[in-house]
């Protein structure tokens, strides 16, 4: 019987961030649709043993220790892409950290949390778009999938230095895609409400010990939190071909919590 071809078959991805949470299930769902893969990630333990669970279901997939702030290592992973597979199709720029999360007030917060912030959430993704536009033009192909967040549509969501790299983000999607868009690479972003994962661990370990678990995720409109799954079925979604036509746009994958000022007062 002839292997039906997945979403993904022929195409080749990178994907960062890619051991854990989002990027892991992104990773999980691009292989199920016949992708080619080029995981990145700092946790150099939990990036090899995804690589060899989807070695072992058929994969191709290769896993690179890359720290997205530093621009030698994105550019190294770019070429390690290029020399495994020939092309870049789909890039997935996931890789985020919140930053500090004990200082609310911005006179009491560290000039160098803002720096290391920024340098994940926002230059990771210039470095990666950077390096992997090269090859995308010459091959008059692409699609560049960004990680933003509600945080960077809405006050409220995260830390504030977090909420302005996430904010960036946004606009850099915005601008990359005018960039890049006469050489068919398309640039978009997902914005995800609040997700089970290794970042929000911590907001969930409290809320469970605290009794609370039924507070995780009321604030949208579906009522809940989302899963890793959820935001990477609209990842699928951009870096696809199902998205040709689309370039430049944020899509909030958050149960709704966008689509409200949530004023809990004003509910009738
Ligand atoms: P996660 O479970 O913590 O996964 C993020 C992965 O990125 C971790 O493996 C992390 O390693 C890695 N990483 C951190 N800094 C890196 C760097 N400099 N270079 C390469 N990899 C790095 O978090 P997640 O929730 O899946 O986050 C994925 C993306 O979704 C992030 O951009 C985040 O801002 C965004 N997001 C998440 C939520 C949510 O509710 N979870 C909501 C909105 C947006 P370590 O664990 O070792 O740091």
């Amino acid at each position: 019987m002839e292997e039906k071809a997945g979403r993904l078959t022929g195409k080749t991805a990178i994907i960062t961030g890619a051991a854990s949470g989002i990027g892991q299930a992104t990773a999980e769902l691009f292989a199920m649709e016949g992708g080619q893969l080029v995981l990145a990630d700092v946790n150099e333990a939990e990036l090899k043993s995804l690589v060899m669970q989807l070695e072992n279901q058929g994969t191709g997939v290769i896993g690179i220790k890359t720290d997205v702030s530093d621009e030698k290592q994105v550019s190294d992973l770019v070429s390690a892409c290029i020399e495994e597979y020939g092309r870049i199709d789909i890039v997935c720029n996931n890789a985020g950290i919140t930053g500090d999360l004990s200082k609310v007030n911005l006179e009491e917060q560290e000039t160098d949390n803002w720096i290391k912030v920024y340098g994940v959430n926002v230059l990771g993704a210039v470095y990666m778009v950077k390096h992997a536009c090269q090859p995308m033009m010459k091959q008059k192909a692409g699609s560049i999938v960004n990680t933003s967040s509600v945080a960077g549509i809405r006050s409220g969501a995260g830390p504030n230095a977090y909420s302005a790299s996430k904010a960036a983000l946004v606009n850099f999607t915005q601008t990359s895609a005018c960039d890049l868009g006469s050489y068919n690479i398309r640039v978009n972003a997902v914005c995800p409400g609040l997700i089970e994962t290794g970042m929000t661990k911590p907001v969930f370990d409290y809320a469970r010990q605290a009794g609370k678990e039924e507070k995780l995720g009321n604030r949208a409109e579906l009522k809940r939190y989302g899963l890793p799954k959820e935001v990477a079925n609209a990842i699928l979604f951009f870096a696809g071909d199902e998205s040709s036509f689309i370039t430049g746009q944020v899509l909030p994958v958050d149960g709704g919590n966008t689509a409200s000022l949530n004023m809990p007062g004003m509910k009738f």
